[in-house]
């Protein structure tokens, strides 16, 4: 069996312990066997990467530009290979494997061009005779947490605008898809990042994590994942001296409001591509569809028929749309659910069952429930899984308020064709992202991804906003 090791200090080194990875589409299929991280190794890439920093920090933006721009291409000429890795060792579909692995390279691309566009501001003073600059600097040793569901697009949008404005990092990635956060490393290295600046180090959150935060030569942790462990990194970070900046982005329970002037069609799509692509396992999951009373039944009858047509398979099989859960330990998650909603007195209007197939893995059927009240868990809570709740509700001014009343705030969607509405909607629903006559799952690579309440805390992600958080501002005063 293959066995990878970490990256720390520009070596591959081996550990004393290891985990094995294994596909969710064929749990006799082992990726490999992966680092498990010492206390030790971890000191160790903190301070490799506190010593690369003064000459990263301020190397020519022509290399670190040249260095994202070469890691890209080699991603994007790979990407068939990268996707296929990824859907094997985290379950998407062929499709959303590539696709994904596509995404990443042009998040590379992107941030090798925002290396050159770093701008800074030249103001007067309200003194005579003086300037005011003011200037982004680098924010030093940034740990990187990811989670498993976007193995390969959540690292490299946290990894390329840390590495583009002059950072070094020491990345964990998610402990159920160490295939491709050392395949990515890889391509970064090969692309001529230098010894220190980008250090992984595998492992389990629950072993590594905390003493990873809390390092004295840590200075920010950009987080993505659960609630719970948000909580549990901000309370750290805010404790440890010196304190470090953080950036959180965490979990979902996004409405889908299906009003009565939607087009049908257009809306059932939306909730099969929001809710059960990707197995219902993003952030951005339309987990609550509320639909108003005239289109209600005609839309729980349509996405009903969609649902038990869609072909749930091997995620490798071309044929699959919808892939395996991505463990054994999610799989008892979501039917803890589906348990809880019966319980509440909710309807399973279809799906909710494990499935077999040629090979064991972890095979749900998407699962419906109606006649959902919002206070019901299945609701509320994020099950990050192939379960979406249908809300039905009186008219819009109902609807804008369920979609509203939950301790979440990352992506709002609405169908609709009335520009009123949507209007209205854009600017009354307290969510980060709203998608209007689109799924809340699918986001550009290149603009602001975030949102409020319990789903975020600290500087959005992506795009040019991302400088927020990977720089810091300085203000000098000059007298002439
Ligand atoms: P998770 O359990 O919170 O883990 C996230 C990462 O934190 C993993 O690398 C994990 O390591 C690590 N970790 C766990 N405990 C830690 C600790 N005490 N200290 C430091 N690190 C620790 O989340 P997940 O199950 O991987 O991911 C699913 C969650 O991510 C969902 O809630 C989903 O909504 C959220 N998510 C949010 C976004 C967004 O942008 N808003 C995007 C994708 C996913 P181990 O894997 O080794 O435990």
């Amino acid at each position: 069996m293959a066995s990878f090791g970490n990256h720390i200090g520009g070596e591959w080194v081996s550990s004393e312990a290891f985990t094995t990875n294994i596909n969710p589409s064929d749990t006799a299929d082992v990726v490999g066997e992966f680092a498990r991280t010492s206390r030790a190794d971890v000191d160790r890439a903190i301070e490799e990467a506190a010593h690369a920093f003064p000459a990263w920090s301020r190397s020519p933006v022509q290399l670190r530009h040249d260095i994202l721009k070469r890691a890209g291409d080699e991603l994007f000429q790979r990407r068939e290979e990268m996707g296929r890795l990824l859907s094997r060792e985290e379950g998407k579909t062929l499709a959303e494997g590539v696709g994904e692995a596509t995404r990443a390279a042009q998040i590379l691309f992107y941030f090798a061009g925002e290396c050159l566009r770093l701008k800074g501001d030249l103001l007067p003073s309200v003194r005579p005779g003086v300037g005011v600059e003011i200037t982004r600097e680098p924010l030093g040793v940034i740990r990187i947490v990811t989670p498993w569901n976007f193995p390969l697009a959540i690292p490299a949008w946290k990894i390329a605008p840390a590495l583009a404005y002059g950072n070094c990092v020491v990345f964990k990635p998610a402990d159920l898809v160490p295939a491709c956060a050392h395949a990515l490393t890889e391509i970064l290295v090969r692309a001529g990042v230098p010894k220190g600046v980008l250090n992984l180090v595998m492992g389990r959150g629950s072993e590594v994590g905390q003493a990873i935060v809390s390092h004295q030569k840590v200075d920010g942790i950009s987080f993505t994942g659960s609630v719970a462990t948000g909580r549990q990194i901000a309370a750290a970070c805010v404790g440890a001296t010196p304190m470090k900046k953080v950036q959180l982005e965490m979990g979902g329970k996004n409405p889908l409001v299906v009003l009565d002037d939607a087009d049908l069609d257009g809306a059932v799509e939306c909730a099969i591509q929001g809710s059960f692509y990707s197995t219902g396992q993003r952030c951005t999951a339309s987990s609550r569809l509320i639909a108003t009373q005239a289109i209600h039944d005609r839309f729980v009858d349509a996405l009903t028929a969609r649902m038990r047509a869609l072909n749930v398979g091997d995620a490798l099989d071309p044929s699959s749309q919808i892939g395996p859960v991505v463990s054994e330990t999610q799989m008892r998650a979501d039917l803890d659910y589906i348990r809880i909603g019966k319980e509440e007195g909710a309807c399973l209007a279809t799906g909710g069952e494990p499935l077999t197939r040629e090979r064991a893995g972890f095979y749900l059927s998407p699962a419906l429930f109606t006649e959902v009240q919002n206070h019901m868990r299945i609701a509320r809570e994020e099950i990050f899984g192939p379960v979406a709740a249908v809300i039905r509700v009186r008219d819009y001014d109902e609807a804008l308020a369920i979609a509203n009343d939950t301790p979440f705030g990352l992506a709002a969607g609405l169908c609709t064709t009335s520009l009123k509405h949507a209007q209205h909607f854009k600017r009354n629903a307290q969510a980060g992202m709203v998608m209007v006559n689109l799924p809340t799952a699918g986001v550009d690579y290149h603009v602001p991804f975030g949102g409020r309440k319990e789903s975020s805390c600290g500087p959005r992600e992506q795009g040019a906003y991302a400088a927020e958080f990977y720089t810091t501002v300085k203000t000098s005063y000059v007298a002439a």
